[in-house]
Protein backbone atom coordinates (compact mmCIF):
# COMPACT_ATOMS: atom_id res chain seq x y z
CA UNK A 1 0.00 0.00 0.00
CA UNK A 2 1.83 3.38 -0.90
CA UNK A 3 2.03 6.28 1.19
CA UNK A 4 0.97 9.39 -0.01
CA UNK A 5 1.86 13.25 1.40
CA UNK A 6 -0.06 16.22 0.54
CA UNK A 7 -1.05 19.57 1.17
CA UNK A 8 -4.76 19.32 1.94
CA UNK A 9 -7.73 21.74 2.88
CA UNK A 10 -10.20 19.60 5.25
CA UNK A 11 -13.80 20.15 3.58
CA UNK A 12 -15.62 17.58 6.10
CA UNK A 13 -14.94 15.79 9.65
CA UNK A 14 -17.51 13.08 10.10
CA UNK A 15 -17.08 11.32 13.50
CA UNK A 16 -16.42 7.42 13.01
CA UNK A 17 -16.41 5.92 16.36
CA UNK A 18 -15.36 7.00 19.92
CA UNK A 19 -11.42 7.77 19.35
CA UNK A 20 -11.83 8.12 15.04
CA UNK A 21 -13.14 10.32 12.20
CA UNK A 22 -13.54 10.41 8.72
CA UNK A 23 -12.05 13.31 6.88
CA UNK A 24 -12.74 14.16 3.39
CA UNK A 25 -9.78 16.67 2.18
CA UNK A 26 -9.06 18.76 -1.00
CA UNK A 27 -5.33 17.71 -1.74
CA UNK A 28 -3.30 19.86 -3.84
CA UNK A 29 -2.00 16.67 -5.02
CA UNK A 30 -4.28 13.97 -5.69
CA UNK A 31 -7.69 15.94 -5.53
CA UNK A 32 -10.31 14.92 -3.40
CA UNK A 33 -9.67 12.29 -0.65
CA UNK A 34 -11.22 10.24 2.27
CA UNK A 35 -9.94 8.74 4.73
CA UNK A 36 -10.01 7.25 8.40
CA UNK A 37 -8.01 9.24 10.93
CA UNK A 38 -7.90 6.71 13.80
CA UNK A 39 -7.24 8.22 17.29
CA UNK A 40 -7.67 11.93 15.76
CA UNK A 41 -10.31 11.88 18.67
CA UNK A 42 -8.19 12.14 20.99
CA UNK A 43 -6.75 15.12 22.36
CA UNK A 44 -2.80 14.26 21.31
CA UNK A 45 -1.91 12.10 18.89
CA UNK A 46 -0.92 12.17 14.85
CA UNK A 47 -3.27 14.62 14.26
CA UNK A 48 -3.47 17.18 17.40
CA UNK A 49 -5.94 19.49 16.28
CA UNK A 50 -4.68 19.78 12.38
CA UNK A 51 -8.43 18.17 11.39
CA UNK A 52 -10.65 21.35 11.57
CA UNK A 53 -12.87 22.39 9.27
CA UNK A 54 -11.13 24.58 6.30
CA UNK A 55 -7.76 24.05 7.93
CA UNK A 56 -5.02 23.75 5.66
CA UNK A 57 -2.48 21.52 6.65
CA UNK A 58 0.34 18.54 5.50
CA UNK A 59 -1.21 15.22 5.48
CA UNK A 60 0.32 11.23 5.06
CA UNK A 61 -2.27 8.68 4.18
CA UNK A 62 -1.77 5.28 2.86
CA UNK A 63 -3.79 4.84 -0.76
CA UNK A 64 -6.68 2.38 -0.73
CA UNK A 65 -8.26 0.34 -3.56
CA UNK A 66 -11.47 1.71 -5.02
CA UNK A 67 -14.67 1.82 -3.06
CA UNK A 68 -12.29 1.42 0.60
CA UNK A 69 -11.52 4.74 2.47
CA UNK A 70 -8.05 5.72 2.55
CA UNK A 71 -6.05 5.71 5.89
CA UNK A 72 -5.13 8.92 7.16
CA UNK A 73 -1.85 8.45 9.44
CA UNK A 74 -0.24 11.93 10.00
CA UNK A 75 -1.97 15.22 9.72
CA UNK A 76 0.11 18.56 10.70
CA UNK A 77 -1.42 21.95 10.82
CA UNK A 78 -0.03 24.87 8.71
CA UNK A 79 -3.14 27.48 9.23
CA UNK A 80 -6.52 27.34 10.56
CA UNK A 81 -9.13 29.22 8.85
CA UNK A 82 -9.97 32.51 11.09
CA UNK A 83 -13.11 34.59 9.90
CA UNK A 84 -13.12 38.05 11.35
CA UNK A 85 -14.50 38.03 14.56
CA UNK A 86 -18.77 38.29 14.63
CA UNK A 87 -18.28 38.05 10.85
CA UNK A 88 -20.94 35.74 9.83
CA UNK A 89 -20.78 36.34 5.92
CA UNK A 90 -17.19 35.72 6.37
CA UNK A 91 -17.73 32.37 8.08
CA UNK A 92 -20.99 31.31 5.55
CA UNK A 93 -18.15 32.06 2.53
CA UNK A 94 -15.81 30.05 3.98
CA UNK A 95 -18.18 26.95 4.02
CA UNK A 96 -19.11 27.36 1.04
CA UNK A 97 -15.81 27.58 -0.79
CA UNK A 98 -15.66 23.63 1.10
CA UNK A 99 -19.27 23.17 -0.13
CA UNK A 100 -18.35 24.15 -3.52
CA UNK A 101 -14.76 21.94 -3.83
CA UNK A 102 -17.14 18.76 -1.84
CA UNK A 103 -19.79 18.70 -4.41
CA UNK A 104 -18.03 19.72 -7.89
CA UNK A 105 -14.70 17.85 -7.78
CA UNK A 106 -14.22 14.03 -8.24
CA UNK A 107 -11.89 11.70 -6.01
CA UNK A 108 -8.77 11.61 -6.92
CA UNK A 109 -9.24 14.08 -9.71
CA UNK A 110 -6.23 16.30 -8.98
CA UNK A 111 -6.61 20.67 -10.03
CA UNK A 112 -3.16 22.18 -8.39
CA UNK A 113 -4.28 25.84 -9.32
CA UNK A 114 -8.13 25.11 -8.02
CA UNK A 115 -6.43 24.21 -4.68
CA UNK A 116 -4.29 27.40 -4.76
CA UNK A 117 -7.13 29.34 -5.53
CA UNK A 118 -9.32 27.50 -2.69
CA UNK A 119 -6.10 28.11 -0.55
CA UNK A 120 -5.62 31.96 -1.12
CA UNK A 121 -9.61 32.82 -0.65
CA UNK A 122 -9.63 31.20 2.47
CA UNK A 123 -6.58 32.83 3.70
CA UNK A 124 -8.56 36.56 2.02
CA UNK A 125 -11.54 35.87 3.66
CA UNK A 126 -9.39 35.70 7.36
CA UNK A 127 -7.67 38.59 6.10
CA UNK A 128 -10.48 40.97 5.88
CA UNK A 129 -9.50 43.43 3.62
CA UNK A 130 -11.44 42.38 0.53
CA UNK A 131 -15.05 42.29 0.23
CA UNK A 132 -16.75 38.79 1.07
CA UNK A 133 -19.01 39.46 -1.76
CA UNK A 134 -16.05 39.88 -4.56
CA UNK A 135 -14.17 36.95 -2.82
CA UNK A 136 -16.81 34.91 -3.03
CA UNK A 137 -17.72 35.51 -6.61
CA UNK A 138 -14.32 35.64 -7.88
CA UNK A 139 -13.68 31.99 -6.51
CA UNK A 140 -16.19 30.53 -8.31
CA UNK A 141 -15.86 31.86 -11.47
CA UNK A 142 -12.40 30.73 -11.19
CA UNK A 143 -13.83 27.16 -10.18
CA UNK A 144 -15.86 27.13 -13.12
CA UNK A 145 -12.74 28.01 -15.41
CA UNK A 146 -10.83 25.57 -13.86
CA UNK A 147 -13.43 22.81 -14.66
CA UNK A 148 -14.50 23.65 -17.82
CA UNK A 149 -17.78 25.36 -16.75
CA UNK A 150 -17.62 28.87 -17.59
CA UNK A 151 -20.47 30.47 -18.61
CA UNK A 152 -20.11 32.66 -21.85
CA UNK A 153 -20.54 35.95 -21.07
CA UNK A 154 -19.92 37.84 -24.61
CA UNK A 155 -21.18 36.04 -27.58
CA UNK A 156 -24.50 33.47 -27.79
CA UNK A 157 -23.88 29.92 -26.54
CA UNK A 158 -25.49 28.87 -29.17
CA UNK A 159 -24.77 30.23 -32.31
CA UNK A 160 -21.46 32.29 -31.07
CA UNK A 161 -23.09 35.66 -32.50
CA UNK A 162 -21.90 38.43 -30.08
CA UNK A 163 -23.94 39.98 -27.43
CA UNK A 164 -23.98 43.92 -26.72
CA UNK A 165 -23.72 44.66 -23.09
CA UNK A 166 -27.61 46.42 -23.49
CA UNK A 167 -31.18 46.06 -23.15
CA UNK A 168 -32.04 43.07 -21.61
CA UNK A 169 -29.55 39.82 -21.75
CA UNK A 170 -30.71 36.15 -21.60
CA UNK A 171 -28.78 33.79 -19.31
CA UNK A 172 -29.90 30.47 -20.28
CA UNK A 173 -28.54 27.87 -17.69
CA UNK A 174 -28.92 24.27 -19.81
CA UNK A 175 -26.96 26.13 -22.88
CA UNK A 176 -24.29 27.46 -20.44
CA UNK A 177 -24.58 30.99 -20.51
CA UNK A 178 -25.78 34.26 -22.41
CA UNK A 179 -27.60 33.51 -25.57
CA UNK A 180 -29.08 35.78 -28.77
CA UNK A 181 -32.95 36.58 -28.94
CA UNK A 182 -32.90 34.24 -32.14
CA UNK A 183 -31.89 31.33 -30.07
CA UNK A 184 -33.80 32.32 -26.91
CA UNK A 185 -37.32 30.89 -28.33
CA UNK A 186 -38.38 27.85 -26.79
CA UNK A 187 -35.15 27.40 -24.46
CA UNK A 188 -36.12 26.14 -20.70
CA UNK A 189 -34.71 27.52 -17.48
CA UNK A 190 -33.50 31.11 -19.04
CA UNK A 191 -33.14 33.68 -16.93
CA UNK A 192 -33.15 38.25 -18.19
CA UNK A 193 -30.84 40.19 -16.02
CA UNK A 194 -29.72 43.46 -17.09
CA UNK A 195 -26.00 44.47 -18.49
CA UNK A 196 -24.46 45.38 -15.13
CA UNK A 197 -25.07 41.54 -14.10
CA UNK A 198 -23.17 40.48 -16.87
CA UNK A 199 -20.70 42.99 -17.13
CA UNK A 200 -19.59 42.28 -13.72
CA UNK A 201 -19.24 38.27 -14.40
CA UNK A 202 -16.94 39.48 -17.43
CA UNK A 203 -14.62 41.93 -15.46
CA UNK A 204 -14.32 39.18 -12.83
CA UNK A 205 -14.06 36.22 -15.08
CA UNK A 206 -10.34 34.64 -14.90
CA UNK A 207 -8.70 35.75 -18.31
CA UNK A 208 -7.71 32.77 -20.64
CA UNK A 209 -4.67 31.31 -19.83
CA UNK A 210 -1.54 33.28 -21.26
CA UNK A 211 -0.52 30.24 -23.66
CA UNK A 212 -4.11 30.24 -25.00
CA UNK A 213 -4.55 32.54 -27.74
CA UNK A 214 -7.00 35.17 -26.53
CA UNK A 215 -10.27 36.14 -28.12
CA UNK A 216 -10.88 39.28 -28.90
CA UNK A 217 -14.59 39.34 -28.20
CA UNK A 218 -14.09 38.32 -24.70
CA UNK A 219 -12.55 41.62 -23.81
CA UNK A 220 -14.08 44.07 -25.81
CA UNK A 221 -15.93 46.35 -23.95
CA UNK A 222 -15.47 44.49 -20.45
CA UNK A 223 -15.62 47.22 -17.57
CA UNK A 224 -12.95 48.66 -15.56
CA UNK A 225 -12.24 48.26 -12.01
CA UNK A 226 -13.65 51.52 -11.79
CA UNK A 227 -16.72 50.82 -13.59
CA UNK A 228 -17.34 47.36 -11.58
CA UNK A 229 -17.36 49.44 -8.09
CA UNK A 230 -20.31 51.45 -9.55
CA UNK A 231 -22.35 48.73 -11.05
CA UNK A 232 -21.97 47.16 -7.22
CA UNK A 233 -23.73 50.15 -6.08
CA UNK A 234 -27.13 48.52 -6.68
CA UNK A 235 -28.28 46.05 -4.07
CA UNK A 236 -30.20 44.69 -6.93
CA UNK A 237 -27.83 43.89 -9.13
CA UNK A 238 -25.75 42.15 -6.76
CA UNK A 239 -29.18 40.27 -5.69
CA UNK A 240 -29.65 39.34 -9.06
CA UNK A 241 -25.78 38.18 -9.31
CA UNK A 242 -26.16 35.87 -6.51
CA UNK A 243 -29.41 34.62 -7.77
CA UNK A 244 -28.01 33.90 -11.04
CA UNK A 245 -24.72 31.92 -9.71
CA UNK A 246 -26.78 29.79 -7.33
CA UNK A 247 -29.34 28.54 -10.14
CA UNK A 248 -26.33 28.43 -12.33
CA UNK A 249 -24.11 26.04 -10.10
CA UNK A 250 -27.25 24.46 -8.64
CA UNK A 251 -27.74 23.40 -12.32
CA UNK A 252 -24.36 22.14 -12.68
CA UNK A 253 -24.26 20.19 -9.14
CA UNK A 254 -27.87 18.87 -9.63
CA UNK A 255 -29.41 20.05 -6.15
CA UNK A 256 -29.11 23.65 -4.53
CA UNK A 257 -26.44 23.98 -2.57
CA UNK A 258 -26.83 24.03 0.90
CA UNK A 259 -24.64 27.52 1.43
CA UNK A 260 -26.10 29.74 -1.51
CA UNK A 261 -28.99 31.27 0.63
CA UNK A 262 -26.24 32.46 3.67
CA UNK A 263 -23.98 34.31 1.02
CA UNK A 264 -23.86 37.50 1.49
CA UNK A 265 -25.78 40.47 -1.40
CA UNK A 266 -23.98 43.24 0.40
CA UNK A 267 -21.20 44.43 -1.88
CA UNK A 268 -19.35 46.04 0.92
CA UNK A 269 -18.65 42.99 3.22
ZN1 LIG B 1 -27.80 32.65 -30.77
Amino acid sequence: MPSEKASAIVLRVADFSETSCVATLFTREFGKVRGIAKGARRLKGPFDSALDLLSVCRVVFLRKQSDVLDILTEARLERSFRPRAKDLSCLNAGYYVGELLREMTDDYDAHPELYDAAEQTLADLSAGTTPVFELTLRFELVLLQLLGHLPSLSTCAECGTPIPLQGKIHFAHLCGGVICTRCRAGKPQVATVTPAVIAVLQAWSPRPSTHLPSRPSDTIGAPSHRDVSELLGSRATCGALRGLMAHYIAHLVGHPLRMHRYLTTDPQR
